[in-house]
């Protein structure tokens, strides 16, 4: 069990376990929290699950358990005990008062069946006392049925499941008798009403042989049927100010379930509920199809809250990402930041020049000025972070020769510094990303530091790198192509010589052979 999930699932049947299962799907941390004991634990099988048919209850429950497991979801035996808010988390304290945190929280908790209080009723629960004919009533179908009247819908149960098998009978225990219509509808499906109280229910070698009524008369019966009153188990939902309410079927309350929207959204903003916790009639393949789509809601949910994270700390980035330190934090992190060679378009373009006096922009850990200095150059390099224009500084000394010599190192922000006009042979500006105003007064300035004659090399990220799987900051508006670059310039003081988008391997994070462009500006100043 970890500190913290995406969502915790209370509660681990049909509706828990398809829900984690969507989530972990979805790339979610899901911890399921399971006490074990799903509503129809007592069947044999369980019916009306397409695909599954018959498949005994703890099986299918086993099956939906390896999924959530396969996907990566985790599941733990125990019983959430409380759940209540913990700042915009919600904490989530499991019996023996281990506790968790969950961004958002799935209850689906089931239902409290409330049984008659007739001997023998709780007992046979699930395996001869059954409530539910699309469950059960396939498997009794021609044997005798007493439907055991505990409210006003027992004639209506009689008839239902008179559909199951001719032989029914309605029990009227302490309900009134049926009006003289409804006796007559009863009669005309042969269903006989047998009055007065039942006392318990018969019972031979582990089977069912029928009811005793309260005056010793026994009747036999293979099945009885009750309607027991179906209430949320939803105790835990108190502290957060969720409470059940009536269900009604036929202008008759049926039971209590917590409302929510079709998705399973509550009142309560993070707090979705699924299955029978939820929906008092939902057989196993509804609350697995309400857990499923409970799941997805969820995850939509989390991504709205991820999309709007991301968009802050986007905004935030963006803020800081031009301040010194926020380049001195990034150098600091790490003994190297870049790898050490020069950028290859410089070399392209300047190994065959005649050294004079270079300028490069956003000079880093000098990489392409301790390469330019060997050739010769007489480099003026700048950064904004005096940790990498030291590392850059002891580059050039371990260059040897007269490599530092001819490097002066300036610390400097370069939004707010000017060259000197006209004063370089070569000013070259590798992967230098701003917003697009700053970027072209930085441009303009590096345009006019070049001697006539000389050459302005500008190399950025072409945008079409957004396109692949390449390491890149997603401010496309800070991307740039060399045409742009190149029709910010004035065709009367500047002759462009290359104005293209240049294919380049490279490796991707993941280590994917990729190609990625890089759009290189070389003019020459008249
Ligand atoms: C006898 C019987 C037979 C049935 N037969 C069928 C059938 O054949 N076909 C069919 O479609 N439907 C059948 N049903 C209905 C079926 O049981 C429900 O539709 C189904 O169980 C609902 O699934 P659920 O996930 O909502 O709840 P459940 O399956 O009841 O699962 C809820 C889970 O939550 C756990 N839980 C509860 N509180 C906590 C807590 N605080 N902390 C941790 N865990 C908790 C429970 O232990 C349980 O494991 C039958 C019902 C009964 C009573």
């Amino acid at each position: 069990m970890d500190d913290r999930y995406d969502v915790v699932v209370v509660g681990g049947g049909a509706a828990g376990l398809a829900g984690a299962a969507t989530l972990a799907r979805a790339r979610r941390t899901v911890l399921v929290v399971d006490a074990g004991e799903p509503r129809n634990a007592p069947a044999d099988g369980v019916h009306n699950y397409l695909g599954r048919e018959g498949t005994p209850p703890a099986q299918l429950m086993a099956v939906g358990r390896d999924e959530v497991t396969g996907y990566g979801g985790q599941i733990v035996d125990g019983r959430v005990t409380a759940v209540d808010r913990g700042g915009t988390d919600f904490v989530v304290t499991v019996d023996g008062g281990r506790t968790v945190r969950a961004r958002r929280l799935l209850v689906t908790t089931g239902l409290t069946d409330e049984l008659p209080e007739v001997p023998g009723v709780a007992e046979r629960w699930g395996r001869d006392v059954l409530h539910c004919p699309y469950c059960h009533g396939w498997e009794v179908r021609d044997r005798r049925i007493g439907v055991l009247a505990t409210g006003p819908l027992a004639a209506h149960h009689a008839q239902l499941w008179r559909q199951w098998s001719p032989h029914v009978l309605l029990l009227l225990h302490d309900a009134a008798a049926p009006d003289a219509e409804e006796q007559e509808r009863l009669a005309a499906r042969g269903i006989t009403v047998v009055p007065g109280p039942v006392a318990a229910l018969e019972v031979a070698d582990d089977t069912l042989t029928g009811v005793r009524l309260a005056s010793g008369e026994t009747v036999a019966l293979d099945a009885v049927v009750v309607a027991p009153r179906m209430t949320a188990r939803a105790g835990l939902l108190d502290s957060l100010g969720l409470v059940p309410v009536d269900v009604e079927a036929a202008g008759h309350v049926v039971g209590r379930q917590i409302p929510a929207d079709p998705t399973g959204a509550t009142a309560v903003p993070g707090v979705w509920v699924a299955g029978n916790v939820a929906d008092v009639f939902a057989q196993v393949i509804r609350a697995a199809g309400a857990g499923m789509l409970a799941g997805a809601a969820i995850n939509g949910d989390l991504v709205g809250e991820d999309t709007r994270d991301a968009v802050t700390e986007h905004r935030r980035q963006r803020e800081v990402m031009f301040t010194e330190a926020a380049w001195e934090e990034r150098y600091q992190s790490r003994p190297a930041v870049w790898s050490g060679r020069p950028n290859p378009q410089l070399v392209a373009e300047a190994a065959e020049l005649t050294p004079g006096r270079a300028l490069d922009v956003g000079s880093g850990e000098g990489a392409d000025a301790v390469w330019l200095a060997e050739r010769g150059w007489t480099v003026s390099a700048v950064d904004i972070s005096a940790t990498a224009l030291a590392r850059a500084a002891d580059h050039a000394k371990a260059a040897g020769g007269q490599v530092a010599e001819r490097v002066e190192w300036t610390h400097a922000d370069l939004l707010r510094w000017s060259p000197a006009e006209g004063a370089y042979d070569l000013v070259s500006a590798q992967f230098m990303h701003l917003p697009p105003q700053p970027r072209r007064e930085l441009f303009a300035r590096l345009a006019d530091a070049v001697a006539p004659g000389g050459r302005l090399l500008i190399v950025g990220h072409h945008p079409q790198d957004l396109r692949t799987t390449a390491h890149r900051m997603h401010y496309p508006e800070m991307m740039y192509t060399a045409e742009q670059v190149a029709a910010d310039l004035d065709p009367g003081r500047f002759e462009v010589l290359a104005a293209q988008t240049r294919p380049r391997a490279a490796v991707d994070p993941d280590g994917r052979d990729i190609v990625v462009h890089d759009a290189v500006l070389l003019a020459r100043r008249r």
